[in-house]
């Protein structure tokens, strides 16, 4: 039977030490590589092949109020209607029995097909390996019965997981708490995720975080109405050529013309 797990993500309380960042490189054997300042205390940049989640820094100053840092975990948002799915032709990304979506990089043609459909800008590519990769919401650990590596390494409990319908319930509870702007992100679009958030601004106030994101039309054209279609006359193909086998045999050379290429002595 399938369990459906949700990590929610309260950024409310999160005070970006970046535990959570170090605890998923140090869980996945992630290398660190050599970064560039920026001018942000952001580090690295944006998410990368080896930084599977990244805690993002945002300076806001609000018209009528006080400026204030927003800090907001950023990783894989475990679509269920996941568009990386949808496209990759390898079955390297699939749907796990926890609702969340795992990679087989032992799979990965590297097309990067994924990273063009992907609402969140999540996957990363590799070029050394050939491969792309993101989190995988700790899909051995949750095996294990075990809390994601980020989860368990957060002081401030800005990272829970739990039962999907329980989190929700707990995402809603503490925007009443909150009040004001706060709201739950991510229940609501792509047939909900299983990474939700509870944020204490306008969805719209957060760099990097798309308002409504969904799956690109082009990749619901693809999986849903082209990819069955050329299916369905590649099958065509084969049974038209397997009929004009039965009816007329196998095509034998011309006699005529000889059994040589052309050019031949
Ligand atoms: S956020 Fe992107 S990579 Fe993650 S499951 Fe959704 S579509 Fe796939
Ligand atoms: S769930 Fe696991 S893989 Fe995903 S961000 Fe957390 S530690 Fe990294
Ligand atoms: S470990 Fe918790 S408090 Fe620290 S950066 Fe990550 S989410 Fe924020």
């Amino acid at each position: 039977m399938k369990t459906e797990f949700v990590k929610l993500i309260d950024v409310t309380l999160c005070t970006a030490c970046r535990g959570c960042q170090v605890a998923c490189k140090q869980w996945n054997e992630m290398p660190g590589l050599r970064t560039k300042q920026q001018g942000s205390y952001q580090n690295p940049p944006d998410l990368q092949w080896n930084t599977w989640t990244l805690i993002r820094f945002q300076e806001y100053a609000p018209k009528d109020g006080e400026f204030k840092w927003l800090f907001r975990k950023d990783g894989c948002m475990h679509c269920t209607d996941a568009a990386c799915v949808k496209v990759c032709p390898s079955g390297a990304l699939y749907h796990t029995e926890y609702g969340t979506v795992g990679i087989n990089q032992a799979k990965c043609i590297g097309c990067k097909y994924c990273i063009s459909a992907c609402p969140f800008d999540v996957p990363r590519y590799n070029p050394e390996t050939d491969k792309v990769y993101k989190c995988d919401l700790c899909y051995t650990r949750l095996q294990g019965d075990q809390q994601p590596a980020c989860v368990k390494s957060c002081p401030t409990g800005a990272l829970t997981i739990g039962l999907k319908d329980v989190m929700i319930k707990k995402a809603y509870a503490r925007v009443k708490e909150l009040g004001g702007d706060a709201n739950v992100y991510g229940d609501k679009f792509v047939d909900g995720t299983h990474v939700i958030y509870v944020l204490g601004e306008k969805p719209e106030v957060y760099e990097h975080l798309p308002k409504s994101p969904s799956v690109p039309v082009t990749t619901m054209l693809w999986k849903d109405i082209l990819k069955p279609l050329s299916l369905l006359s590649a099958g065509g193909v084969i049974a038209g050529s397997f009929l004009h086998y039965i009816i007329h045999g196998p095509k034998l050379p011309d006699e005529e013309q000889g059994q040589e290429p052309k050019g031949g002595e």
